[in-house]
Parts: structure tokens; sequence; C-alpha cells
């Protein structure tokens, strides 16, 4: 499996909009919701949870799409790919779109989510299935579980 090394850079399908991480993600996701499934315009969205003092946008403004709700959605405003997300009341991390870094093969999914609303044939290798998400309390236990298997 590869590996991700740090830094690592990436940006949107036109590359107006650039950025960097320079830490681990915390916790690795697809999420399988009709919210995700129309942002994504495919079956579930990817999620890298990178903490946000590791996160820089070093090229271009992304703006505020989606629902333009409390969890914030940023896109390249030109080719309009949808980047990453600040979810509501978590400021220490940012749920980057794993496919904007220029070599995302590093990636898989660890949980999935939301697989409730997912499409039939849809399936990931995620370690953990939710059918909605896991509960509050369950997250400490996940990011110690897979920075296990990231060691
Ligand atoms: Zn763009
Ligand atoms: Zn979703």
């Amino acid at each position: 499996m590869p590996h991700l090394t740090l830094p690592a850079e990436g940006g949107c399908r036109c590359g107006r909009v650039r950025l960097k991480i320079s830490a681990k993600p915390l916790l690795t996701m697809a999420c399988h919701c009709t919210g995700c499934q129309l942002m994504s315009s495919s079956a579930y969205s990817l999620s890298a949870a990178i903490p946000s003092d590791g996160f820089e946008i070093t090229k271009g403004e992304p703006v505020i799409g989606g629902l333009h709700g409390a969890s914030r959605h940023y896109f390249c405003g030109y080719c309009m790919t949808w980047m990453f997300t600040r979810p509501e009341g978590l400021d220490w991390f940012v749920n980057l779109r794993p496919t904007m870094l220029d070599d995302p093969a590093w990636f898989t999914p660890f949980i999935e989510t939301w697989t409730s609303e997912k499409l039939p044939w849809a399936m990931t290798p995620a370690v953990h299935s939710y059918a909605a998400l896991p509960a509050f309390e369950e997250y400490e236990g996940l990011v110690a579980e897979y920075a296990k298997t990231q060691a």
C-alpha cells in the first residue's frame, strides 16, 4: 500500500486553487449520504480529516458552495470542484477530499457513514460501517485505531 509523504500538495480540476497538507489525517472516511451523492455527483464522498494547522491554501481563493449552512463546503469558483469541508463546530480539522492531492494513491476510507442512504451497489473497503454517523464518543477510539494502521 502506498504511503502518504508529507508535505503533500494538491489542487482543483483547473489548478486555480492549490493547497498543501503537512499533517497526517486523523481519520479517513467515505460518506454515502444523499447530500454527498449530490455534491460529489457520484455514489459517495471521500474525506481525509486533516488537522487545521497542517492545512494551507497556497494559491487562489476557494468559495463557499453546497447549502451555505453551518458546515462550510469549499469549491473552486472557476471549475467548481468540491475541495474540502469545514464541519460545523469542529475547528480543529478540515475534511479534505483526498482526490485533490496530486498523489491520492495512499488513501483508503477507514470508516463509511450513512450506509442507510447508499446506492444498492456501492461498496467501499472501510473497516467500520455506520448506518448514520458514529456516536461522538466513538471518534477518539476510531482515531486511535486508524493511527495504528498508519504506523
Ligand atoms: Zn478550479
Ligand atoms: Zn455525506
